[in-house]
């Protein structure tokens, strides 16, 4: 099974949706495997999108991430990772289909609900970034063999 990290933005803790997005990924049938709220600091955000320190909207992003404590979750299921994608939608919520989290919850390409990581390399470092091995828990939920079949536990 996979894991992948999500992370509930402070608009979806401004906007009242957190229990909405959450519920979406348990009737999908995702496990929480670890979840927690966090005051997000510059370095760890730094860190976390390297990949943007260098364009003209990081630092709008850094003060939109730093605007409120976030929910961090580590997602587990079969393909989490592509699965959780998916259901996330395009960066720009405009653009996003209807039908996804930012699809149906926002309008906007910087405030767009979550954070998904978008490999399995990215899932690893991102959950070892925001969860020490203590907060992540290994269980299985009991309707699991209504979720699965046998071949693709
Ligand atoms: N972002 C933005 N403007 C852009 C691109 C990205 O404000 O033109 C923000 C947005 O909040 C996005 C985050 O930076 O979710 C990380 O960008 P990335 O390209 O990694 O998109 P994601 O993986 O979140 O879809
Ligand atoms: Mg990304």
């Amino acid at each position: 099974m996979e894991s992948t990290l999500v992370i509930l933005k402070p608009s979806t803790i401004q906007r009242a949706l957190v229990g909405q997005v959450i519920d979406r990924f348990q009737k999908k049938g995702l496990i929480i495997a670890g979840m927690k709220m966090m005051q997000l600091s510059e370095a760890i955000l730094r860190e976390h999108y390297a990949h943007l320190v260098d364009r003209p909207f990081f630092p709008g992003l850094l003060e939109s991430m730093r605007a409120t404590p976030v929910i961090v979750m580590c997602i587990k299921g079969r393909d989490a990772v592509e699965v959780v994608r998916a259901m996330t939608g395009a960066t720009n919520s405009r653009k996003a289909l209807p039908g996804t989290i930012r699809g149906d919850f926002s309008m906007s390409g910087q405030e767009n609900i979550v954070h998904a990581s978008d490999s399995l390399e990215s899932a690893d470092v991102e959950i070892r970034r925001f969860f020490t091995a203590d907060e992540i828990f290994d269980y299985n939920p009991a309707l699991m063999r209504s979720m699965y079949a046998p071949d693709e536990l």
